[in-house]
C-alpha cells in the first residue's frame, strides 16, 4: 500500500490551494472510497454498479431476475438483490462523509452475467450423454436458451446502459430504491449524505427523460415509506456522439454531464475498446497514424471537440449544467489541461492516479488561468 510522504502531502495542499479543477475518484466499494478520501479526492465521480453484481452470494439472484419468464419472477428475484444493493451503498456514502458520490445504475449487457456460451455447449452435450434426464441438464438448457437468446454480434453497441433501464424499468428502479433507502439510513444515523444518480449511455433525451422519472418516482416513494425528504441530482454520462451533439436538448434533462470519454472515443473512431489496443491501434501507433493511444490520451481534435461541444450547448441550456469525465482520461495530465481549458468543473480518476490529478489541475490552472473564466 503506497503511503504518501509528508513532503508530497504538503506539496499536494499547495496544489490543492491553486487549483480551480474538481478532482474525484472511480470507486465501486467503500475500500476504494475510503482510499479515495485518504488521496484527497472531493467525491466520487464514478461508482460503477456491475462489480456489485458480480459477488458470489449475488449472482444465482442476478442469473434468476435474467432467466425470470415473467414481471413476477423478476421483481422476486431483485427482492432478494435490494438490500444487499443498500448496504453497498451505505457504506461507500458513509466513507465519504457527506462528499458527492455519482452513483451510475447498471450498464453492461445482461450476458455478462451468464455462464460462457461454448462452456455452457460443453456441459449440457455432456450430460445428455450421461444425465439425460437430470434436473441438472434441464437447468443448464434453460440457461443456454437464455444465453442465445441474449446473444449479440456487437454487444458493446447492443443491449446495454440507460437501454436496459428502458426495457426493464424494474432493475433500474431497483438500484433507485436501494440508493435512497441507503441515504435515507445515513440521514437516521444524523450523517451527511450527497447523492448523484447517473444514467449511462443515454444517446436521445427521451431516454433520459424517461429513466429520470422513474428514479423521481422511486425517490418519491421512498420518501413517503420513511417521512423523509432527499437532496439529490440526476445526471447523465456522455459518452456516445448522439448525445454531445444533441446535449443543448439532453441538458433539459440532467443536473449534471459526465463525459465517458472510455465509451466516447470507442464510438467517435468506432474502435473496439475491447478490441484493438495491442492489435492493429499498436501498429497505428508505431507508425505514427496516430500520435498517441486515443484510448490513453484523449484525442483533442475529435473527442475532445465533441466532449466542447457537450458542455457548450449543455450550457446553453443551463448554465449552471455541473460537468465531469470520468473516462480513463480523467486521470492523464495532458487530457486534464485539455478538461480544464474546455471548463469542466471535475475529473474524476482512479484512486492511486488522484495525487497525480490533484497536480496536474493545479498546473493546468496556472498555465492557463488568464485565459479562462471562472467555472465556479
Ligand atoms: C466510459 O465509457 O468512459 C466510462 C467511464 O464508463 P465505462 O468505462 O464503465 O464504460
Ligand atoms: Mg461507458
Amino acid at each position: 500500500e503506497p503511503e504518501l510522504s509528508a513532503e508530497f502531502k504538503t506539496l499536494l495542499q499547495w496544489a490543492d490551494e491553486l487549483r480551480d479543477l474538481g478532482v474525484r475518484a472511480n470507486a465501486d466499494n467503500p475500500e476504494d472510497a475510503k482510499k479515495a478520501m485518504e488521496f484527497g479526492a472531493g467525491g466520487i465521480g464514478l461508482c460503477r454498479t456491475e462489480h456489485m453484481f458480480m459477488d458470489a452470494k449475488r449472482v444465482p439472484f442476478v442469473q434468476r431476475m435474467i432467466l425470470a419468464e415473467t414481471l413476477t419472477e423478476r421483481e422476486e428475484a431483485l427482492s432478494h438483490l435490494l438490500p444487499m444493493q443498500q448496504e453497498d451503498f451505505e457504506g461507500i456514502f458513509e466513507a465519504m462523509e457527506g462528499h458527492p458520490v455519482t452513483i451510475r445504475l447498471l450498464d453492461p449487457p445482461l450476458h455478462e452475467f451468464l455462464p460462457d456460451k461454448e462452456e455452457l455447449l460443453v456441459d449440457v452435450t455432456k450430460l445428455q450423454i450421461l444425465h439425460p434426464d437430470s434436473t441438472e441438464l434441464a437447468e443448464k438448457e434453460a440457461l443456454l436458451k437464455k444465453v442465445r437468446q441474449l446473444d449479440e454480434f456487437n454487444p458493446m453497441l447492443g443491449h446495454r446502459g440507460c437501454r436496459l433501464g428502458m426495457i426493464h424499468p424494474e432493475i433500474y428502479g431497483m438500484q433507485a430504491k436501494a440508493i435512497f433507502y441507503a441515504v435515507a439510513a445515513i440521514m437516521n444515523k444524523g450523517l451527511p449524505v450527497k447523492p448523484e444518480i447517473m444514467i449511462p449511455l443515454v444517446g436521445h433525451v427521451n431516454e433520459l427523460r424517461q429513466m429520470r422519472q422513474l428514479v423521481i418516482d422511486t425517490a418519491k416513494e421512498v420518501e413517503q415509506e420513511t417521512g423523509l425528504t432527499f437532496t439529490y441530482t440526476v445526471g447523465t454520462m456522455i459518452e456516445i456522439p448522439r448525445a454531445a451533439i444533441t446535449a443543448d436538448e439532453i441538458a433539459e434533462e440532467a443536473d449534471f454531464f459526465s463525459f465517458g470519454t472510455n465509451d466516447l472515443t470507442q464510438t467517435t473512431f468506432g474502435y473496439s475498446r475491447d478490441d484493438a489496443e495491442g492489435k492493429f491501434l499498436q501498429t497505428y501507433i508505431e507508425e505514427k497514424v496516430l500520435p498517441e493511444n486515443p484510448f490513453a490520451v484523449l484525442d483533442q481534435g475529435g473527442v475532445g471537440k465533441l466532449v466542447e461541444m457537450g458542455v457548450q450547448l449543455g450550457r446553453k441550456t443551463k448554465p449552471e449544467l455541473k460537468t465531469g469525465i470520468c473516462g480513463e482520461h480523467g486521470g492523464e495530465k495532458f487530457s486534464i489541461e485539455f478538461c480544464y481549458k474546455t471548463g469542466l468543473d471535475y475529473v474524476s480518476c482512479s484512486p492511486y492516479r488522484v495525487p497525480l490529478a490533484r497536480l496536474a489541475a493545479a498546473q493546468a490552472t496556472i498555465r492557463n488561468k488568464k485565459s479562462k473564466e471562472p467555472v465556479y
